[in-house]
């Protein structure tokens, strides 16, 4: 029965008890599939079960944890996914996986990483570094790109896609730095924030990874993603994720682990099959749709 279509009344055949017996399974299955507790044995024989991952399962989650995972965190009564020693566990096995992990966008100064960092919205920072090099070759500094108008720059930020509006942001932002920051990048919040297309995430990119100044934690599409799946945050919007971060993870850590959860999600914790079976954060997580699971999934937790 097409759903919100109710009968007028109760049928006396019967009809009633039908449907109901229907709708009761299909609301058994759909809370399946969207991985609430019942689904747990299916995720594992969808992981390492399938191949010899099955066999190296243990000793990876030994070598990942350095103990046993527990059976089930969340039946710990008093479950905080935001305590500290979870946090801080999180932040040393994140430190043990990428130890010295730096901005993925090639760049020589502040001016570079901001036009890089504007033109990896909605892409990849492979692709921006394919065109920066010829970029910065052709306009080599904030100067010669505030001399252009939009139109010209859009044939060669074509490729990194949205190229009308990341154009517009570019020579805006040249300009105002020339007009008002005697042509330097401002190293203040505040300031940065008033440049065309500059954001709170792009601006804690440049304050952070060139001036080293932790305003900020840096949330992008994987720093959502994660921080979510990994119940830091419940938040949706980034600047309210970005807030719970800073709650919850020291200050002297916030760009580091920007950095390390944006290359966690580039190399394990993709979006649509995350690789949980080789994840060394695997029994802290209890991400809805992982792929994989020792613990129990929790269906909020996620991306
Ligand atoms: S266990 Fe899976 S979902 Fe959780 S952080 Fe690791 S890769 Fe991501």
């Amino acid at each position: 029965m097409p759903r919100g279509m109710v009968p007028r009344q109760p049928a006396r055949t019967g009809r009633q008890d039908k449907v109901r017996a229907e709708q009761t399974a299909g609301a058994k299955n759909a809370r399946v599939e969207r991985g609430a507790p019942a689904s747990l044995p299916r995720a594992k024989s969808r992981g390492p079960g399938r191949g010899k991952a099955s066999a190296a399962a243990p000793k990876r989650r030994q070598n990942a944890a350095g103990k046993a995972a527990p059976a089930s965190v969340s039946k710990v009564k008093g479950y905080n996914p935001t305590a500290p020693e979870r946090v801080a566990e999180i932040l040393h096995r994140l430190d043990q996986l990428y130890p010295e992990v730096t901005c993925a966008l090639t760049h020589s100064s502040a001016w570079e990483l901001l036009v890089a960092t504007i033109l990896s919205a909605q892409s990849t920072d492979v692709n921006v570094n394919r065109v920066t090099p010829e970029l910065f070759r052709k306009y080599p500094t904030v100067e010669a790109f505030a001399a252009l108008t939009p139109e010209q720059l859009e044939p060669d930020v074509r490729s990194t896609g949205f190229f009308r509006n990341k154009s517009k942001s570019v020579v805006g932002a040249a300009k105002k730095i020339v007009a008002d920051y005697g042509g330097e990048v401002p190293d203040d919040m505040e300031k940065l924030l008033t440049l065309p297309g500059v954001a709170r995430k792009t601006a804690n990119v440049v304050l952070g990874s060139w001036f080293k100044k932790g305003e900020g934690v840096v949330v992008d599409t994987h720093v959502h993603r994660i921080s979510r799946r990994l119940e830091l945050t419940t938040q949706d919007d980034p600047q309210k994720i970005e807030q719970d971060l800073m709650k919850i993870i020291p200050r002297d850590k916030w760009i580091l682990f920007s950095h390390q959860i944006i290359w966690h999600g580039r190399k394990l914790c993709i979006a649509r099959k995350p690789k949980c079976a080789d994840c060394a954060l695997e029994n802290l997580c209890h991400a809805a749709d992982k792929t994989w699971s020792t613990v129990e999934m929790h269906k909020n937790a996620k991306a």
